[in-house]
């Protein structure tokens, strides 16, 4: 069984499919958008070993040629080298612009091979079937694709909208516990930016999501993939609404600058402490109650991710190297600060000329240096 959440694109309007079992029915699912009967499918070496076979077992029953590309797990691939090697390989394969690319992993291959898919041969069209819980709720959904450079993250992308997103739920079952919750992170943000009830439903229902009980994890993914469609369909390119979409990212991307974008710090941790500093920030601006960030804070505590920057490391960040970071973010415009802050919960706004001088001042308030 699957739900159906259609992302309302003038003229690119695609499904996104959420249920169980769609693995197994991704090739008559995939059939009816080939031109010829192949796909290339990039995939990293843990999903692909873990769930290769089911997929081009489904895809072969219906006639179709898969052509893996494994690349390596990690955010280390999501580079000009990892593109490099993506698109050489389709070049190998001569592909043409009638074929359709199959992004079958964590939001890295979504990211990556969305990209690839964007500019080998300006643009061929391509499917995600996102395997983690964050590429599900968050990057397989609204075109976002791009790679990272050594000066920061997603510099260099493009908005390519996939034809095609398949959600499976059964694939997360091989998703270790700390990926989960770092996905967790992106659910908690659509009930924080503007979906209250659905806020409090996660109240109640974290550790149900958590175990992967099959019918808290159906809403709870339905429900985010809802949210983003919806603001996607309003704001393709992020010329205004869609920034909700950033909550908890100007303090969660510092953060990861600072830890060196990897395993210390995930990129969904770092948004689950960016999101709590957020609300705490907007507290202490007078946006909302103290009572509102505490009931944020204990929200994503509750599924186990960090909230204070004592939770991220023991030794205290640098306040004014952490400002430097966002300064540094393509958000920052004309040395002003751009936040996403709350008039309460559920009621996000973009907020464009944030002090740089306030911000520092409140990450002291909070254990920086
Ligand atoms: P990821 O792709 O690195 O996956 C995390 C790890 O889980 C990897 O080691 C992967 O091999 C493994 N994995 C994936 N699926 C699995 C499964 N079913 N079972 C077992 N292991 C599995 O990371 P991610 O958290 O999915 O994505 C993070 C990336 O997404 C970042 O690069 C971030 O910038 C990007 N992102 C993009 C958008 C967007 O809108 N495009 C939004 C949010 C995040």
């Amino acid at each position: 069984m699957s739900v159906k959440i259609v992302v309302g694109l003038e003229g690119r309007a695609y499904d996104v499919l959420v249920g169980q079992g769609l693995l197994q029915r991704a090739g008559e699912t995939i059939a009816p958008l080939l031109k010829h009967r192949r796909t290339a499918v990039v995939s990293d070496e843990t999903v692909w070993g873990l769930h290769g076979a089911s997929l081009s077992a489904s895809l072969e029953a219906h006639g179709i040629k898969v052509s893996p590309i494994i690349i390596a797990p990690g955010e280390q691939t999501k580079s000009f080298a990892g593109l490099e090697q993506v698109i050489d390989r389709l070049l190998d394969l001569e592909l043409d612009r009638g074929d359709l690319i199959t992004a079958f992993g964590g939001g890295v291959v979504g990211d990556l091979s969305g990209f690839a898919a964007a500019i080998f041969k300006r643009g061929v069209d391509f499917v995600q079937i996102p395997t983690t819980l964050l590429a599900q709720v968050d990057s397989s959904v609204g075109g976002k694709t791009a790679i990272d450079t050594p000066r920061g993250k997603n510099l260099v992308g493009a908005f390519h909208q996939p034809r095609l997103v398949l959600a499976d739920l059964d694939v997360l079952a091989t998703l270790p516990a700390r990926q989960m919750r770092a996905g967790y992170a992106e659910v908690i943000k659509y009930g924080l930016l503007g979906d209250f009830e659905f806020f409090e439903w996660l109240e109640v229902n974290a550790l149900a999501v958590m175990a992967r009980e099959p019918d808290a994890l159906a809403h709870c993914v339905a429900r985010s993939i809802a949210k983003k469609a919806e603001i996607v369909a309003q704001d393709e390119t992020e010329q205004g609404r869609r920034a909700l979409l950033n909550l908890g990212h100007t303090f969660a991307h510092a953060l990861e600058a600072e830890t060196g974008y990897g395993e210390a710090l995930l990129h969904g941790e770092a948004v689950a402490a960016g999101m709590a500093l957020a609300l705490r920030f907007s507290a202490s601006l007078g946006f909302c109650t103290s009572q509102d960030a505490e009931r944020a804070g204990a929200a994503i505590a509750a599924a186990g991710l960090p909230t204070r920057l004592q939770d991220i490391q023991a030794r205290p960040f640098s306040a004014d190297v952490l400002v430097r970071h966002m300064m540094q973010d393509k958000k920052a415009e004309g040395g002003k600060l751009t936040f996403i802050l709350a008039r309460g919960l559920g009621q996000a706004f973009v907020a464009k000329d944030v002090n740089a001088a306030a911000v520092t001042s409140f990450l002291k308030s909070q254990g920086a240096a």
